[in-house]
């Protein structure tokens, strides 16, 4: 989720002096805590049954393939052949066959040359941000870059401008006079509006004054380009020498885990580099199995892509039909603005009584002060629960 770039400033009350009492050290989370309730902001963990009731369009599930018995079966497979866990760091004893299979067939999917799988879409973007850049090194950053590849910004040594939203005159405006490397990055489709990225306009600003193009494609893999090959395949830039893209596993493809895309000598480079990947467990097997079988299915089955995509904009027509505010998608993220924090919060509370599972995004997990329903355009959603599903949203508005 976007948020400003410059690191959070430590929230609540003052820290434990040395007069305070024993153990007093978190004590100051308390007045934190109250304060979060005041403004209404408390988060809560919601364990979702093995069999919810409900209709879903909040999870990232975008193609229904995360219960699909092909990739359910590919990762217990997985896990009997090669362990419930990695055992190490890639680098040591965590790189199986299974990891270098997906990593070809990633790579090879999506128009890239190599591939490097990670423990997670979070960590692919930390390894991609650290790993392309150094002291010296400029990174134009968009100011709705998804929260990984701005704390991947703040971990580098690099300078970061924060440029306005899909802004690629911003873009160049920045990069003149920037004499030395530049990298620049952007999410693939927003993850908060759903909107797309100007990546052909970025592409050519990059190469205009030799910068590298790191894009994030968490959810344009599955959904975008032809067959799903995602967001650089649709623009033509899948394989260029200075593009970079990451995904995440977790998403289209149902799994766990994330990965880089790019020129072999990129990953090579991350390889040596990357802390994330270095220092970190390789990712399980199982997540490896059910990606890999997700990543099959989906070459086999290439119409789950478009059908996810004609779901997001059916349900924008008529949403918007209805009189709701709600952004025309790129994808299959579908988000609708809703007029207060509060009423968002009754909005997706009402959704949930009457069988609907929705997204609510509320600040400070956006920084706009818009508050959102955000709805995932599932591929496997079926005409009954798409009519359902707009019923529900309709009915449960907020009036003006
Ligand atoms: N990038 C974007 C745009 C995302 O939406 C997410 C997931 N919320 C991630 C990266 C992180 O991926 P993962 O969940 O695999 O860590």
């Amino acid at each position: 989720m976007p948020q400003d770039h410059a690191p959070s400033p430590p929230r609540g009350a003052s820290p434990a002096t040395l007069a305070d009492p024993p153990e007093a050290a978190f004590d100051w989370i308390d007045e934190a805590c109250a304060e979060r309730h005041r403004a209404g902001l408390v988060r809560t963990l919601r364990p979702r049954p093995a069999d919810s009731p409900l209709l879903d369009l909040a999870s990232n599930d975008y193609l229904g393939l995360a219960r699909h018995p092909e990739v359910t079966r590919g990762a217990a497979e997985a896990a009997h052949r090669w362990g419930a866990g990695a055992t190490g760091s890639r680098l040591v004893t965590g790189s199986t066959e299974l990891h270098a299979r997906l990593e070809r067939e990633l790579a090879a999917f999506c128009g890239f040359e190599a591939a490097l799988v990670l423990s997670s879409g979070y960590a692919a973007n930390l390894a991609a941000v650290t790993a392309l850049t150094a002291h010296g090194t400029l990174v134009v950053s968009d100011a709705g870059n998804h929260a990984s590849l701005i704390d991947g910004c703040r971990l580098s040594r690099a300078r970061t401008a924060v440029v306005p939203h899909a802004a690629p005159a911003a873009v160049r405006t920045a990069l003149t006079g920037h004499d030395g490397r530049a990298l620049v990055v952007t999410d693939a489709v927003f993850s908060v509006d759903g909107d797309a990225a100007p990546l052909p306009a970025l592409a050519e600003v990059c190469r205009a004054h030799g910068a590298g193009l790191l894009v994030d494609d968490a959810h344009g893999l599955g959904v975008l380009g032809d067959g799903g090959r995602g967001a650089l395949a649709a623009a033509g830039l899948a394989g260029r020498g200075d593009v970079v893209a990451t995904v995440t596993l977790s998403k289209s493809l149902g799994s766990q885990g994330g990965a880089v895309l790019g020129p072999a000598r990129v990953i090579e480079h991350l390889v040596n580099t990357a802390r994330t990947f270095i220092f970190d467990t390789g990712l399980a097997p199982a997540a490896v199995g059910g990606a890999l079988a997700a990543l099959r299915l989906l070459a086999r089955e290439p119409r789950r892509a478009a059908r996810a995509r004609e779901v997001g904009a059916e349900l924008h027509r008529r949403l918007a039909a209805a009189g709701l505010a709600v952004v025309r998608p790129d994808a299959a993220v579908v988000s609708v603005r809703a007029p207060s924090p509060g009423q968002a919060l009754r909005w997706a509370a009402d959704c949930r009584r009457a069988g609907l599972a929705v997204g609510c995004f509320r600040p400070p997990s956006v920084p706009d002060g818009i508050s959102r329903l955000r709805l995932t355009a599932r591929a496997d959603l079926t005409p009954a629960q798409l009519d359902t599903a707009v019923d529900v949203i309709v009915a449960t508005a907020p009036t003006p």
